[in-house]
């Protein structure tokens, strides 16, 4: 998911948020929310009048859909206020429903919070017994909305906004980046762990106030588009509270090593976001040196899979003197396959999105590059799409190593049956896949890469080895 927050009054915060939901589009495709705050309003904003009444001060809206989808001039003109948080959603935990769109708002003694949630619990089913066992009314199955009942039950046992925060965040075990909006300012956190990024930005200095205008994003493409400046990434286990009175930060968790998922980096985050101080647009460059180091073949042309596969591709040209050509064309107006919650809508979804370039492909040994090699359903169809358009041979290079474990912490890898690379050997895969040769970069290069510390990434996908435990009954459910 993509979360963003806002804090800037006198500016149209509503504006902001969708331009920068609209940056973080492609860490969620399935709905799109925006929740403002101002003074003491009442108003709901649904097209289809399925969201809840609110009370106070929050204006929400909430949809099924792309972000250009879900909100117009109109409607954003009624989310006003100074404050917002905003939403893109896929489906990791609970079924892809309107109900399950975020931000989810709560009441609370103190006012409506309104939380926005990137990552996924792996002890959601314990919270969420624990919660109803305190009598909170879930409307839904998320883990998100069992944060915010959590956050909202602290509050209302009488602790205000930050220790109450805090008491429900060390209620919660795996991965959560969190924007919380309430009507005294704007809360933002990441676990200890660090597991999915969480960005700061301030906005251009203004004549009326140089001190408390800040953003918040999942990654610093959100900040770009709206012109603010990188600040610093919100540090795991660091809370951050944004109000009139500026940004404070409260330490809430002993900083517990950090564990950013190396997923965001080769493949989720965009390649013109920043992570360590560099675009990954150059982190994935490098990834592809490194896989044509480790992995030549004899070829003509070296082409990567629109769009994700195109930084790897790029590097492997340069490194290994193979020419770079474009043999894909992608239709840029379909989301990625994944992100589709069914098998049958995936399966749809390759077909709707590349064309091959029958004059470039033709006689030609071809060495295509992805970034990851999960499934195998992509590559499977795309392989028989530059055979049929007439190269000769087709290698396949992946710039990371087999995908053989489940992610629990909120990427939608999937079960581990689903997953070609827990089953098959990279022979029988490449087999199945119907290629010439196939590769995967090595998971030392994979790290190596990343020219920062090592033991700072999770690569549990890669591994088994999970930084965060993950109950056996959990784990039961994904495992083979
Ligand atoms: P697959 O092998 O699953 O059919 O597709 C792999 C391709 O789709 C890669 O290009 C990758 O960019 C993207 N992709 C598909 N599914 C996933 C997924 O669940 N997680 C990630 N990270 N990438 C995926
Ligand atoms: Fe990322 Fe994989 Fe770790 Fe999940 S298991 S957080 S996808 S590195
Ligand atoms: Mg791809």
């Amino acid at each position: 998911c993509g979360v963003f927050g806002v804090y800037a009054p006198g500016e149209d915060v509503a504006k902001l948020t969708y331009f920068g939901l609209f940056a973080l589009q492609h860490r969620g495709q399935e709905s799109a929310g925006i929740a403002t705050y101002e003074g003491t309003s009442v108003s709901e904003v649904s097209r289809y009048r399925n969201v809840a009444p609110l009370d106070l001060q929050v204006h929400l809206c909430k949809e099924m859909g792309l972000v250009t989808q879900v909100f117009s001039e109109q409607i954003l003109a009624t989310l006003k206020g100074g404050l917002a948080v905003g939403h893109t959603r896929y489906s990791t935990t609970g079924s892809s429903r309107v109900v399950n769109a975020q931000p989810a708002v709560v009441q609370t003694r103190l006012g409506p919070l309104a939380l926005a949630h990137n990552g996924n619990l792996v002890n959601a089913g314990i919270l969420r017994e624990e919660l109803l066992q305190q009598n909170a009314q879930l409307q839904t199955t998320t883990d998100s909305e069992s944060i915010a009942f959590a956050v909202a039950e602290a509050v209302n046992s009488g602790m205000d906004w930050i220790d109450g925060a805090i008491a429900a965040f060390k209620r919660c075990q795996g991965a959560f980046s969190l924007v919380i909006g309430t009507p005294a300012g704007l809360l933002v956190t990441r676990d200890p762990n660090g597991i999915r990024p969480l960005v700061i930005g301030t906005l251009p200095d203004d004549e009326r106030d140089r001190t408390s205008r800040y953003v918040v994003a999942s990654e610093t493409c959100g900040l770009d588009i709206i012109n603010a400046d990188y600040l610093r990434d919100v540090e795991p286990g660091e809370l951050v509270w944004i109000n009139e009175q500026g940004l404070h930060s409260v330490r809430w968790a002993e900083p517990e090593t950090r564990k950013l998922c190396i997923f965001e980096m080769i493949y989720f985050a965009r390649p013109d976001s920043l992570m360590h101080e560099e675009s990954l647009y150059s982190y994935r460059l490098r990834l592809g040196k490194q896989l044509a180091l480790e992995n030549p073949a004899d070829v003509d042309l070296v082409m990567g899979v629109p769009d994700s596969g195109v930084p790897a591709a790029i590097g492997y040209s340069r490194e290994s003197k193979v020419p770079y050509a474009e043999g894909l064309i992608k239709n840029r107006y379909v989301g990625r396959t994944f992100i589709q919650p069914t098998q049958s809508m995936r399966e749809a979804g390759i077909r709707m999105k590349l064309n091959p370039l029958r004059d470039v492909l033709v006689g030609k040994r071809i060495l295509i590059v992805d970034d990851s090699l999960v499934r195998g359903n992509t590559s499977r169809k795309i392989v028989k799409a530059l055979r049929d358009a007439g190269a000769t041979e087709v290698h396949m290079r992946i710039s990371s190593p087999p995908v053989t474990h489940p992610c629990f912490y909120g990427i939608d890898t999937d079960s581990q049956d689903q997953l070609i690379a827990a089953t098959k050997t990279v022979e029988e895969i490449a087999h199945q896949i119907g290629v010439d040769s196939l590769a995967y970069l090595s998971w030392e290069g994979m790290l190596q890469a990343t020219q920062t510390d090592p033991e700072s990434f999770c690569s549990a996908c890669f591994t088994g080895n999970y930084p965060v435990p993950v109950p056996e009954q959990v784990k039961r459910s994904k495992l083979m």
